[in-house]
């Protein structure tokens, strides 16, 4: 998937163009910037008032709610900066964390993998270090579900972005509607036990979902060479007919393959799009779990009527998915 303008925001003759009249009366949003912090790296995108984004800008992320606030006000300077803005022009700015987030209050509860912890209203430090630009903050997974929805061809509003990193979990956008859950939670898939009995998991519960269908796990099942990633050292081996690399790969397979049935049979969403780490393997991780879910299908006329395999998809590449969306939520996009 390519970018729909790439490039079409920035430059100093772009100019700030906050709520433009369009015929009808109606207004479009303004610039705005998206962070999508996480645990090693700050990922930062401009977000013209068309949708378009700027290139993107990563910093390295700190720990300490001090420190990350001061690196998301310097990457917004310097995102605004270089398309000849100033962060008062921006109509908002989201910021994306892997953490349990209070979205209406703008605080962190905690987000261990970034040094915060007891409550921390960062959306108030970052807005004030900018001047007063309005800063909304979400999880890392509703703004990955949020970046997808804008990425995708056509209405594309109803997905869930199924996140396959160092753990798993979902981000729900529901009839063109993010969906965070009551107490935050929604999508919080990994921790349904997938084998009873399994494998330890630090949730507490032994068996979870996340021990079986996430880079964490594939890391753990598949050491590999150590000269890269895990999960390719896994399906180089898996292609190259290695039979234990195979009943790996299967045991991966099935397990996100579940995951994603999960997701079809409860919202019953439009598409499925696998992001995360994993995700980079591009199409034999794709072939794999569309295979998984033919096969779990030819023995159910019912689950063969949904169609699953075919609306399972992968993250565009190249594209900072968590941060676009993060700047669709800093417009109030959500
Ligand atoms: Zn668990």
């Amino acid at each position: 998937m390519t970018w729909p303008r790439e490039g079409a925001a920035g430059g100093p003759a772009a100019g700030p163009a906050t709520a433009v009249p369009v015929a009808g009366g109606a207004a479009v949003p303004g610039w705005s910037v998206g962070l999508d912090v996480g645990g090693t790296k700050t990922l930062g995108v401009l977000v013209a008032p068309d949708g378009a984004s700027g290139p993107g800008l990563r910093l390295p992320t700190p720990r300490g709610p001090d420190a990350v606030a001061a690196t998301a006000a310097e990457a917004v300077r310097r995102l605004t900066g270089d398309a000849g803005l100033v962060p008062a022009d921006l109509a908002g700015v989201g910021i994306g964390l892997p953490g349990i987030v209070d979205h209406a209050a703008g605080r962190v509860e905690h987000a261990v993998n970034l040094g915060i912890t007891g409550g921390v209203p960062l959306a108030a430090d970052v807005s004030a270090a900018l001047g007063g630009v309005p800063v909304v903050l979400e999880n890392d997974l509703n703004v990955a579900a949020l970046g997808a929805a804008h990425l995708l061809p056509g209405p594309g509003t109803d997905l869930a972005f199924l996140a396959l990193g160092t753990g798993l979990a979902a981000g729900l956008v529901l009839d063109g509607r993010l969906r965070r859950g009551a107490g935050g939670a929604a999508g919080e898939i990994g921790h349904l036990v997938h084998v009873p009995g399994g494998r330890p998991c630090p949730c507490g519960q032994r068996g979870c979902l996340e021990q079986y269908a996430s880079g964490g796990a594939l890391a753990a099942a598949w050491p590999g060479p150590g000269d890269r990633p895990a999960p390719v050292a896994l399906f180089e081996a898996a292609a190259a007919g290695d039979p234990s690399a195979l009943a790996v790969r299967a045991g991966f397979a099935d397990a996100v393959a579940a995951a994603v049935r999960l997701l079809l049979l409860t919202t019953d969403v439009a598409h499925v799009v696998i992001g995360g780490g994993v995700s980079e393997l591009g199409d034999p991780l794709l072939a794999v779990v569309r295979a998984e879910l033919d096969r779990s299908a030819r023995d159910s006329a019912f689950l063969a009527a949904m169609q699953m395999a075919g609306r399972v998809s992968l993250a565009p590449r190249g594209v900072p998915v968590g941060a676009v969306g993060a700047a669709l939520a800093g417009r109030k996009e959500s």
